[in-house]
């Protein structure tokens, strides 16, 4: 029997492998493992408290955990305290450093209010990569045309809607030349009208190949866009595969429960 181990595979750009995370004796998160490939788009979705918002953090080093191991294009972006893939502390510019291969964007914008969305888009590849304010202009006239507000560059937060508010906020992320964007419930705050020029720009991402986790509650948009659907529930992934048989053949109930709302 041959058993050698063939590594044809190429690498997945975000690997999770075995995390759990508690908060005090809150477990959040249960032993959860997948990976993602370069270009794939993966949606997440679950119920409210499963642990959607805290995985994410978790990749982007927003939050610790306790066990397992979180790559990010092989770089180890989380650590655990205790387990097996521990490393132990990072120091504040590995972090930083870290941090910048993953662009996560927010429910809540979060732009700053008294920078124009040019500025708001400029200011980290500035602040953080170094980059000379002539580079990081020319980069962000073009992701503003990207994202459909060419014209808005110079217009404050407070002077645009929602939606542009929240294109600004993507633009802002891709200025950092992120390896892999995350998206938490981007379009949750939103009023109707504006969630599909927002839901335009991911698909948009999507088409130009850029690795993706996106949180959302938009069920027809999961469906056409997700190379791959995980459903959580109570802080582990009990559906996963490509969105059109999770949603033929669902194995659980919950999952059935679960989208019999947005229907
Ligand atoms: P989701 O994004 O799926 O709604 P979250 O990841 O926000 O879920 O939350 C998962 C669980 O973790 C919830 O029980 C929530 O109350 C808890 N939680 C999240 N953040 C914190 C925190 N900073 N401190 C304590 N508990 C938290
Ligand atoms: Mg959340």
């Amino acid at each position: 029997m041959n058993t050698a181990i063939t590594n044809s595979d190429p690498q997945p750009m975000i690997r999770v492998n075995a995390v759990s995370k508690s908060f005090g004796s809150n477990q959040v998160l249960r032993d959860i493992s997948f990976d993602v490939n370069e270009g794939e788009v993966v949606v997440l979705i679950g119920p409210s408290g499963s642990g959607k918002s805290t995985l994410l953090r978790c990749i982007n080093f927003l939050e610790e955990f306790q066990s397992g191991q979180i790559l990010v294009d092989g770089e180890a972006v989380g650590y655990s305290q205790t387990g097996p893939g521990g490393r132990g502390r990072q120091t504040e510019s590995s972090i930083a450093h870290l941090r910048t291969k993953a662009g996560m964007v927010f429910q809540n914008y979060n732009l700053f209010p008294h920078k124009t969305a040019i500025e708001n888009v400029m200011m980290g590849p500035i602040l953080v990569n170094k980059e000379s304010k002539a580079a990081a202009r020319a980069h962000a006239v073009e992701l503003l045309e990207k994202v459909g507000l060419g014209d808005r560059a110079n217009h404050f937060p407070s002077q645009l809607s929602g939606g542009q508010q929240q294109r600004v906020a993507i633009a802002r992320a891709l200025a950092m030349r992120p390896k892999v964007m995350l998206f938490d419930e981007v379009t949750s705050a939103l009023d109707p009208e504006l969630v599909d020029e927002v839901l335009k720009t991911l698909r948009d991402l999507s088409k130009e190949g850029m690795t993706m986790i996106i949180v959302t509650h938009e069920m027809q948009f999961a469906k056409d866009v997700a190379d791959r659907l995980l459903f959580f529930y109570q802080g582990a992934i009990i559906e996963d595969g490509p969105p059109a048989d999770v949603f033929a053949n669902p194995k659980t109930d919950r999952f059935r429960a679960f989208v019999k709302r947005f229907q």
